[in-house]
């Protein structure tokens, strides 16, 4: 058997042609447009190369976006004085401080600081709550992006087994808590988990977001089952000596084994901008007292 591979890139262009037309009601509505203010602190060249796209993407769903870079020698009282601005703005509705942080800055500090409103990324420990309590909140991209990929490919969410590798809070415990509100039976591994291998081989669904190259292995997955890889892993080239992109599955012999699978690049990657641009235009919404769903 080959697994369906997941098209992680035409999933999040559809789902941003939405935003667009989601905006275009919002501004009927509202007199205005959602805005996203990204910080990005020091000249990390990943970190700037995200940024940038997040840039163009928030423009071309027709949003207002602004980016405010700042020096890697920013102290952390800049930063939070830069937060508390944007905080207060009323033309901001989504403020995303770029991580990673330099060394000086103390990150949890400033998630703590960004207006859980206006909190994007989902991390502030009040949506994260209001996300484990099963409450309506901003919801990190990158795990929203993986419930969207499981729904359009028709896996069932309700009743199956889903085991999640990885318990950080940007990924593992939001995604984790996403399943368990679809009625998910949902496992936890990490680091610390025994025999990983016979726990991942329970899974009617597999998130892997550990971060180690091609860890989980096809013998791993039962035969079926939706297997989706948030891993970004850089990798020395066989032949080039460049290195190359690989996930956190290794992708040839789970995807003979596998019903559904996600490959890297091109899987979760692109989601997670699409879902920033979400959790913008929802933001943008609880804020002038709309409900997300009614704009069409
Ligand atoms: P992280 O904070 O480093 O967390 C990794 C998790 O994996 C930890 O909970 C750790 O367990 C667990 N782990 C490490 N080694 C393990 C092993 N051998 N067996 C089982 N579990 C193990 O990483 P993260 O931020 O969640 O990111 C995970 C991966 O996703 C990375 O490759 C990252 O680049 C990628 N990522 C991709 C996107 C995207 O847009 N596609 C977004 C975010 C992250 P302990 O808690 O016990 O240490």
């Amino acid at each position: 058997m080959t697994a369906t591979r997941i098209d992680g890139k035409a999933v999040a262009a559809d789902l941003r042609a939405e935003i667009a037309v989601k905006v275009k009601a919002f501004e009927k509505r509202a007199k205005r447009l959602p805005g996203l203010t990204v910080v990005l602190v020091g000249e990390d060249p990943a970190s700037e190369v995200y940024v940038r796209n997040k840039g163009i993407q928030t423009r071309e769903a027709g949003m207002v976006s602004n980016e405010i870079k700042l020096p890697g020698s920013t102290s952390q009282a800049e930063l939070l004085s830069v937060v508390a601005t944007l905080n207060a703005d009323p033309a901001v509705d989504g403020i995303l401080v770029q991580m990673p942080l330099p060394k000086q800055i103390d990150t949890q500090a400033i998630i703590e600081a960004i207006d859980p409103a206006k909190d994007v990324d989902g991390l502030h420990p009040a949506n994260a709550g209001k996300l484990n309590q099963g409450i309506e909140a901003l919801t990190p991209c990158t795990p929203l992006g993986c419930m969207i990929l499981l729904e359009k490919s028709g896996v069932q969410v309700a009743g199956a087994n889903a085991v999640v590798i990885g318990r950080s809070i940007l990924v593992g415990r939001p995604v984790a808590a996403l399943l368990l509100a679809a009625n998910a039976t949902v496992t936890i591994a990490h680091s610390r988990t025994k025999d990983l291998a016979a726990v991942c081989r329970q899974a009617d669904i597999v998130i892997a977001a550990v971060g180690k190259p091609e860890l989980v292995r096809g013998d791993w997955i039962k035969p079926g089952a939706a297997v989706i890889d948030v891993g970004i892993n850089r990798v020395p080239g066989v032949e080039s000596g460049k290195t190359r992109l690989v996930g956190d599955v290794h992708y040839e012999s789970a995807a003979a084994v596998a019903g559904v699978i996600t490959p890297v690049p091109g899987g979760v990657g692109p989601m997670t901008i699409a879902c920033l641009l979400q959790n913008t235009l929802t933001a943008a919404c609880y804020r002038e007292k709309i409900d997300p769903k009614s704009l069409v």
